[in-house]
């Protein structure tokens, strides 16, 4: 079984951890890993403001070619692990143009990459809705209700999938549930069922993969796959590509539950 680890955070991470790359490299090839890709935060896109307290949600500019030439030094040393090099590209509502021409630079650059959704625009401003249960619950207090942030999650990341960010447009929708993180902080049952399976047809029909994220297994306010397991079975039968992805952002972190997924969906 080709065992892969596709959402992989690197010591190039400004919100991560120092533990460098052979270290995670290692891991993969002791867990019996055959294929991971490094998919750090790429830079946000040109005149985006950093809503969150230390604006380290990405990558500076200035680090990219730092970063792909390090990846391509590592790859040598593992002859029989395939490494690929990534990035998490942000959707943001508004930056489509600015995030297209991001992409146009690295796009050369990139085999693998994620696409995903953390800041939502709501009236103007942008939050970063998985920042902190406070940002979290501050923005369904604004909204009216933990309903109206999933549900603002989920146009913007329908939004994604539908946006043309041109010819290096990323091929896997990164954690298509991350409104769910702090579900177990509010206690709100909130039915996005129809909701989530729109968004796996929409993957479906735009022919993109799906990043099974085991993140949130480790949060105690979510405690689930990022999307649940109802969800990954759902995609499965749709016939998505399954992306197993541990975001890990420290080697500690590296392949978290990837035996669950294994045993579970294949
Ligand atoms: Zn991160
Ligand atoms: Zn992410």
């Amino acid at each position: 079984m080709n065992k892969r680890d596709g959402h992989i955070h690197t010591p190039f991470c400004p919100h991560g951890t120092s533990d460098p790359l052979h270290a995670y490299v290692d891991k993969a090839e002791k867990s019996g890993f055959t294929d991971i890709s490094f998919t750090e935060h790429a830079p946000l896109p040109a005149g985006f403001m950093d809503t969150t307290p230390a604006q380290d949600s990405g990558m500076n500019n200035s680090e990219m070619s730092a970063y792909f030439n390090a990846l391509n030094e590592v790859k040598p040393n593992y002859p029989n692990m395939r490494i690929r090099s990534g990035l998490e590209v942000d959707f943001i509502q508004g930056f489509e143009k600015q995030t297209s021409h991001l992409l146009e630079q690295v796009g050369p650059y990139l085999e693998d990459a994620i696409l995903s959704v953390h800041f939502l625009r709501y009236q103007n401003r942008f939050i970063c809705c998985d920042f902190s249960a406070e940002v979290f619950m501050q923005l369904a207090n604004d909204m009216g209700s933990v309903q109206a942030v999933y549900d603002l999650y989920y146009d913007t990341v329908e939004a994604s999938i539908i946006a043309d960010l041109g010819p290096y447009k990323p091929k896997r929708i990164g954690h298509p549930t991350l409104c769910h993180k702090f579900q177990h902080v509010h206690g709100e049952q909130i039915d996005d069922d129809a909701r989530i399976r729109n968004i796996l047809q929409l993957i479906k029909k735009h022919g993109y993969e799906l990043d099974v994220n085991s993140a949130g297994l480790s949060k105690p306010g979510c405690q689930e796959f990022y999307p649940p397991e109802p969800y990954i079975a759902y995609a499965r039968e749709l016939g998505i590509p399954l992306v197993f992805g541990s975001d890990a952002h420290s080697t500690e972190g590296l392949h978290k539950y990837a035996e669950h997924f294994y045993t579970e969906h294949y």
